[in-house]
């Protein structure tokens, strides 16, 4: 096991209803560290890429759409497993669907405005903070209380 990063992007939908402190917040307190965090403002060629998985899907213009209609914030979070992590308190697509306790869960009932958009494996990880983060933008300072959040085999 080791520490490995992985891409969340709050949503136009967490941005405009508010939501940036409440979900920071959950991952704060999880107990990942914040390698790297900025506001932006996607494009569409970004999201060409980002979403080329969805690219022959009807509602691929309309996704894209939603994910320009404000800046974003994008952060990119460290923790042992951080992907699955960050993929379990994401929870499912559609938020109707997604289980309470997490954020889509929590904060959504749709399957288009779901708050955030979190990796779903460590290659794409990878692949995303490249896309979204310059090397300089990315912290790697020591997280002091790394002994206190998981035994020290977890880690090293
Ligand atoms: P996830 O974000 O859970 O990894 P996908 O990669 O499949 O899911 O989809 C990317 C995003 O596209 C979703 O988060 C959601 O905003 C949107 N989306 C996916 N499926 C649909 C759908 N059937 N209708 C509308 N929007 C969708």
């Amino acid at each position: 096991m080791s520490l490995e990063k992985t891409l969340v992007i709050l949503k136009p939908s967490a941005i405009q209803r508010g939501l940036v402190g409440e979900v920071t917040r959950r991952f704060e307190r999880k107990g990942l560290r914040i390698a790297g965090m900025k506001m932006m403002q996607l494009t569409d060629e970004l999201l060409n890429k980002h979403y080329a998985h969805l690219a022959d899907k009807p509602f691929f213009q309309r996704v894209k759409n939603s994910m320009m209609a404000s800046p974003v914030i994008v952060c990119c979070y460290e923790g042992v497993d951080a992907v699955q992590v960050v993929r379990n308190m994401t929870g499912s697509t559609n938020g109707r669907m997604a289980v309470p306790g997490t954020i889509r869960g929590d904060f959504s009932v749709s399957g288009q405005e779901n708050i955030i958009h979190t990796s779903d494996s460590h290659d794409n990880a990878i692949e995303e903070i490249n896309r979204f983060f310059k090397p300089e933008e990315l912290f790697d300072y020591k997280q002091s209380v790394l002994p206190f959040l998981y035994n020290n085999d977890e880690y090293l």
